[in-house]
């Protein structure tokens, strides 16, 4: 579960291709990072993936089937926002409920789920407070528990880290590595920070102008950086 593969995927707006023709497999399990500058496209490609924006040529696959017109709450990805996307008058256990009770899941059914994402994230003792009451970085795990609770084929996320302070941002990667490790489910993980994508990631792929400048695993880029794009990207001395 969790394989996703994009084949001459584009997508424009009005009259601007941000996305030229894009092929790129994601492994079952996977933990791949999509890096590059602002602009480059990335939350576009994310976006396309979890069927918030529409392609505009080529096909998506997911687990083999055509993701073409299959709507975002049937694709079984759960994507991640930052901590600010959460509902401030909600309690922190109608945030996680809230995918499950927009799906009409059974009540017993969405409490089992949110009691057991609570546990995975350290937050049962937070269930009833509300997103103000907490630090930074149980905010950020709330945003987490809410895709966890639908038990997706893969994990998206768009940045989730980007405004967290430094110290903190330290502990949730980590937190998200060893997430990634128990679940062992497909993640997509995109941020612009090369000591994120060096240290999470199995594979990187960096992007550039919407086209794939390099695909490897942290390692292989480092090693053998293309360009001096990517070199200068992950930090090689090339
Ligand atoms: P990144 O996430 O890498 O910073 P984006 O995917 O947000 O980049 O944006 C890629 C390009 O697509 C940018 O030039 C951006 O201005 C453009 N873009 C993104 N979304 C839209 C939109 N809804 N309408 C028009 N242009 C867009
Ligand atoms: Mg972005």
């Amino acid at each position: 579960m969790g394989q996703i593969k994009l084949e001459k995927v584009t997508k424009s707006f009005g009259d601007v291709e941000v996305i030229p023709p894009l092929d790129l497999t994601i492994g079952e399990g996977e933990f791949t990072v999509f890096v590059g500058p602002s602009g480059c496209g990335k939350s576009t490609l994310l976006r396309l993936i979890a069927g918030l924006e529409d392609i505009s040529s080529g096909q998506i696959t997911i687990d083999g089937q055509d993701a073409t017109n299959v709507p975002p709450a049937k694709r079984r990805l759960a994507m991640v926002f930052q901590s600010y996307a959460l509902y401030p008058h909600m309690s922190v256990r109608k945030n996680i409920a809230f995918p499950l009770r927009m799906a009409k899941l059974d009540q017993a059914e969405q409490d089992k789920r949110v009691e057991q994402a609570a546990s995975v994230l350290n937050l049962t003792d937070y269930l009833d407070r509300r997103p103000g009451q907490l630090s930074g970085g149980q905010r950020q795990r709330v945003a987490i528990g809410r895709a966890i609770v639908r038990e997706p084929a893969a994990f998206l996320f768009d940045e989730p880290l980007s405004n967290l302070d430094a110290a903190l941002r330290v502990g949730m990667r980590l937190e998200i590595s060893e997430l990634h490790k128990r679940l062992a489910t497909t993640m997509i993980y995109v941020t612009h920070d090369q000591v994120e994508a060096m240290t999470m990631a199995d594979k990187i792929v960096v992007l550039r102008a919407g086209h794939i400048e390099q695909v490897g695993s942290p390692l292989e880029l480092y090693r053998t950086p293309r360009n001096l794009f990517v070199a200068g990207f992950i930090g090689s001395p090339k």
